[in-house]
């Protein structure tokens, strides 16, 4: 084996080593996404009741605000018509304004009654909201702990994936370029071994397949970019 290929085995090796330790952090990171779901997932509950209760007064209050114009136009209509009856100059005449009379009032009272009972409910709903909204708040304040605490160990993870990246930069860079594409296009594909040292009997170190003899001898000599016929990964001198 020359040094040269002991150099490149060794240092795609520390890379790729690196790299699975990167991707370790970044799950770990990740892994806080559903932890933090989890603390703050008694606030967001009570968050949807609230929205919903908000939703339901406003549509409430539109109803009422519909309900009452409606009310104030047959209330106009009911004057009208009342000043119309004192003009009357026939039976007939009267009859026919008091018929029209009848049906506005009952449509009136019939809605100013709808407005009373949208009002109780409009109370009702505005007090199941001030109540709703403490607890929310109590929630928000009890989960603000482990919400903080969780946020501060992700932090410190983040901070961690920083300084092995820049590691790892480090080293990549010291890597024939030709050789790094491959690896890192090996590593993108998803894989987790992207690079396995031929064992001393001359076999791939990832799925083990027996290396053809010529090849076998290259990659102890010159170490070529030699990938690996059954798995693909990039076969590098053996590291013993
Ligand atoms: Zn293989």
């Amino acid at each position: 084996m020359t040094v040269e290929t002991g150099q490149v085995s060794r240092a795609l090796l520390e890379l790729q080593n690196m790299d699975q330790e990167i991707r370790a952090v970044r799950d770990r990171i990740e892994s806080f996404g559903p932890q933090l779901d989890a603390v703050e997932e008694p606030a967001r509950l009570l968050e949807e009741e609230v929205a919903a209760t908000e939703t339901k007064v406003r549509d409430l209050r539109l109803e009422e605000r519909r309900l009452s114009l409606a009310a104030e136009e047959k209330r106009l209509r009911q004057n009208r018509l009342e000043d119309r009856l004192n003009m009357v100059r026939t039976v007939r005449e009267e009859a026919a304004v008091q018929a029209e009379l009848g049906l506005v009032r009952r449509a009136l009272d019939q809605e100013e009654q709808e407005v009373v009972s949208l009002l109780d409910q409009i109370g009702r709903f505005e007090e199941r909201l001030d109540r709703q909204r403490a607890a929310l708040d109590e929630a928000r304040e009890s989960v603000a702990p482990g919400r903080e605490e969780l946020i501060a160990r992700r932090e410190q993870v983040q901070s961690e994936a920083a300084r092995l990246k820049a590691q790892r930069d480090v080293v990549a860079g010291e890597i024939e370029p030709g050789y790094l594409h491959v690896y890192e296009n090996l590593m993108l594909s998803g894989r987790k071994v992207a690079v396995a040292p031929m064992t001393d009997d001359g076999a791939c170190g990832s799925c083990f397949s027996l290396i053809p003899l010529q090849l076998q001898n290259e990659i102890r000599s010159t170490a070529p970019l030699v990938r690996c016929e059954a798995c693909g990964v990039i076969v590098t001198a053996p590291s013993s």
